[in-house]
């Protein structure tokens, strides 16, 4: 994963998704605590919904 592309693109359709939402994730899973460990005092969702097909997905922002 490139830390330097913003885009996410759909799982479904391909299409470029948009990124319409971040949330700040407190009490993270233990995977997520380790990414939290890297740095980061908290975890950052970035939710992202495709204009196309209408797909969710959500991933860590990094
Ligand atoms: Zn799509």
């Amino acid at each position: 994963m490139s830390a330097a592309s913003k885009t996410m693109i759909c799982p479904k359709c391909g299409a470029t998704m948009s990124r319409h939402a971040e949330k700040l994730i407190q009490g993270p899973t233990p995977k997520e605590a380790r990414q939290a460990e890297l740095g980061l005092g908290g975890i950052v969702l970035e939710m992202h919904s495709c204009p196309a097909c209408g797909a969710n997905a959500s991933r860590l922002a990094m």
